[in-house]
């Protein structure tokens, strides 16, 4: 195909004559924590050799005085006769680092340490510091299935609200589309209201639709609400009605309010499958109603998923199915001559799009090399990119996090200890006795795993490493979801197994809360993933001290470079394994706890320097600017 130029549609000329601030109370445990951002105290970084009687520290260490002069040097005991941790302050005054007031948590709590109330985010002013406004301004519309935080189930609702907000910070005109899910929290939706009632076509019938709108995170969203039964129920997926159809109503739902609100965005951003047939539509139809200036992209976050569908199914929303039935459109191609024949609304998505990005450079080369789509991915090359992830650094800031503790940041990680402390008392994890300034906290690495609980995640290689890291004296954490009973019913004989000992948890459950404390107090992160588009949790992971422990594939081996590599060493930061066997993941978590044991000056080291890498989409939004530069139409 000739490369996209704005103006057409990119799939095929003839088709133009085819018609038709959540608010939450503030607590005293929030407000006692451990964070000299909060009590507005200012550290000045010391040398060692600028501390008297401080030999203790190596040449990587610092610590901090306050204005005042005194000393924070904190020391934690574990008093196991009381089951409580005591703080003692060595020098200085108590009144300036409040340690001592955290409200320490254990397995006993009535309400889990992960489910008490914290304080509303203030997004808005953490994250415009610094950001240069572009001269060439958009209106940018993103229609997605999820975005963080209210409607989250993987790294695609992270990726919606951070690019969304790193371009309203850049002076575009975005607005987020999103089905209004029965199950999203509605205290986390600022301004809400209804602002339309209109009609879109389902299946013979136009159904009354609700267009409400809020601000979630600062960034504005339209929330569609049919008057049928799509969308009802208590998660965002797997509702006891036909997603297929409710998301094919969804993204012509999304046509049809910009249609009647008259937007005239310069471009429309979908993301998988559930929305892979809006390209379709506005190319068969709303193109010839009064939209002609929006120019459509797609975002591939994972291509397992590819939105199988039949014919009569793609009629449901006033498509012809039949017109879109062949190998150049949207058919799967491995069931050409089976009865019955099916569509792809991913690869239809694919076709029609002006532009499809997926979410790393390494992924970008697997999909023209391997899986069904690599031909379709071939023959529509010259409009296909890669763009790496970027995390949304207001949203994931150990600075600055609400649901922590204690905050840090590279140049003061003694924040990210007391973290690992409060987790490990809060799970019931055995503590040793530990003093912040020295190097005990080294004995005992503390690994964890944040995943959706599916096989593209290496199950077995998780599985492996509960095993390997109990076995090497460490201690491990995993948080996850499963969407198969299988799988659900495995982790639960697992997590029984693991739950009174010392060294391992398994919390199968999803909690946006608990995996912030996570990141802060693990030493390392496992992303045992067999296949990896981009991945977030090695991202995030680093960016709150926690070194990655990857496979080498996808997005995952464009963020992680191993540190027995010599000729990484500028860019090392983590361990990087290749085989998918339990050998080779043995091998990565051997060297780990090897480095955090024999070479713990070092790791510190290590772990502020992997928390100064600019993974924020400050850095990687700019390419998607560049490719809404390339497809939009002027004037
Ligand atoms: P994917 O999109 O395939 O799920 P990513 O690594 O791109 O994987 O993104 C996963 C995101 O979802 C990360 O923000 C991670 O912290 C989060 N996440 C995954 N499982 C859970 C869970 N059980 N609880 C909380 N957050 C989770």
């Amino acid at each position: 195909m000739e490369s996209i130029t704005a103006g057409c549609c990119p799939a095929f000329s003839f088709l133009s004559s085819s018609v038709p601030k959540r608010i939450r109370r503030s607590n005293s445990y929030i407000s006692n924590c451990c964070n000299y951002y909060d009590y507005g105290y200012k550290s000045e970084k010391k040398n060692k050799n600028d501390i008297n009687g401080a030999n203790f520290l190596n040449s990587s260490q610092h610590l901090y005085y306050s204005h005042s002069q005194n000393l924070k040097t904190i020391i934690l005991h574990n008093n196991k006769a009381l089951g409580q941790v005591e703080v003692e302050q060595l020098e200085g005054s108590k009144a300036d680092f409040g340690y001592e007031n955290l409200d320490w948590p254990s397995p006993n709590d009535e309400i889990p340490f992960w489910k008490r109330e914290f304080p509303l985010w203030d997004l808005a002013s953490r994250a415009s510091a610094g950001v240069e406004k572009d001269s060439d301004l958009m209106h940018i519309i993103h229609v997605t299935a999820e975005m963080a935080p209210i409607a989250k189930v993987g790294g695609l609702g992270d990726v919606v609200t951070g690019l969304a907000r790193a371009c309203l910070l850049r002076g575009h005109n975005v607005l987020v589309m999103l089905p209004f899910y029965e199950c999203i929290p509605k205290d986390y939706i600022n301004g809400l209201a209804l602002i339309n009632t209109f009609s879109s076509y389902h299946d013979g019938n136009w159904v009354p639709t609700n267009a409400y709108q809020g601000e979630v995170s600062d960034i504005p969203v339209i929330f569609i609400e049919p008057t049928n039964h799509f969308f009802k129920g208590q998660n965002i997926y797997g509702g006891s009605y036909n997603e297929l159809e409710a998301y094919l109503f969804f993204s012509r739902a999304c046509l049809e309010w910009m249609q009647v609100t008259g937007r005239q965005p310069d471009i429309i951003h979908v993301h998988e499958w559930q929305t892979g047939a809006l390209p379709l539509l506005y190319w068969d139809m709303y193109q010839y109603l009064s939209m002609q200036k929006p120019r459509v992209i797609l975002t591939i976050h994972n291509m397992e998923h590819y939105g199988e569908c039949s014919k009569e199914q793609l009629s449901k929303c006033g498509l012809d199915g039949s017109v879109y039935a062949t190998e150049d459109k949207a058919i799967d191609e491995r069931t050409i001559g089976h009865n019955p024949e099916r569509l792809s609304l991913l690869k239809g998505g694919i076709v029609f799009s002006n532009a499809v990005v997926t979410v790393s450079p390494t992924y970008l080369k697997e999909t023209l090399c391997s899986g069904w789509l690599a031909s379709t991915m071939i023959r529509n090359r010259d409009k296909y990119s890669g763009i790496l992830n970027g995390i949304d650094t207001a949203m994931w800031n150990p600075a600055t996090d609400i649901y922590l503790p204690a905050k840090f940041d590279a140049h003061n990680i003694m924040g990210k200890k007391i973290c690992k402390l409060f987790v490990q008392r809060g799970l019931g994890l055995t503590v040793n006795d530990l003093s912040l300034h020295t190097y005990s906290s080294h004995q005992v690495p503390l690994v964890i795993c944040i995943t959706r609980l599916v096989r593209q995640k290496g199950l077995h290689l998780i599985i492996q490493a509960i095993k390997r890291v109990e076995e090497l004296g460490g201690q491990m954490v995993v948080l996850g979801k499963a969407s198969e009973g299988q799988v659900e019913r495995e982790f639960q004989d697992l997590a029984k197994l693991h739950g009174i000992g010392s060294s391992i948890r398994i919390l199968l459950m999803y909690s946006e809360e608990l995996s912030h404390m996570l990141y802060a107090a693990a030493d390392m992160v496992l992303v045992p993933s067999i296949y990896e588009p981009c991945g977030l949790a090695q991202m995030i992971g680093m960016r709150y001290g926690a070194i990655p422990i990857v496979r080498k594939t996808g997005g995952l081996a464009d963020t992680v470079f191993d540190m027995d590599n010599e000729s990484n060493s500028d860019i090392a930061n983590g361990f990087v394994f290749e085989g998918i066997d339990e050998a080779s993941l043995n091998w990565a978590l051997e060297r780990a706890f090897l480095h955090y044991r024999e070479k713990p000056s070092e790791w510190d080291a290590t772990v502020q320097k992997v928390m100064q890498i600019d993974n924020s989409w400050n850095n990687t939004a700019g390419k998607y600017i560049d490719v809404y530069n390339s497809i939009r139409v002027r004037g």
